[in-house]
């Protein structure tokens, strides 16, 4: 894939992460002001629901700038493990991705 085409899908996913995360602390900040006895344990397994989404989203943004990082190398679309030329097919759906398919499995 062209160095410039994989710049923009990290860019474009790393602010759709960044709107997903604000969403998700929104939610969570505002559901611990408005918090009622009797829906307490649901709003705690609610919490760890969005929790659980908060920390998956910050995963994938660290792996987005460990991705941008490398983006001006030369090797910004070979795999870390095994330096095969990671596929156009694999980048468009995981632009983030730093190993090739057989690499990841
Ligand atoms: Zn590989």
């Amino acid at each position: 894939m062209e160095r410039s085409a994989l710049k923009e899908l990290l860019l474009t996913e790393q602010q759709e992460l960044n709107t997903r995360i604000e969403k998700i602390e929104k939610n969570r900040s505002n559901r611990s002001i408005s918090k009622q006895f009797d829906e307490q344990s649901v709003e705690r397994e609610n919490d760890e629901v969005l929790a659980g989404l908060d920390m998956e989203a910050k995963f994938e943004l660290k792996a987005i700038e460990t991705a941008l990082a490398r983006i001006d190398t030369d090797y910004f679309d070979r795999c870390t493990k095994c330096s095969e030329t990671i596929s156009d097919e694999r980048l468009k759906a995981i632009p983030h991705a730093i190993t090739c398919r057989n690499c990841a499995e």
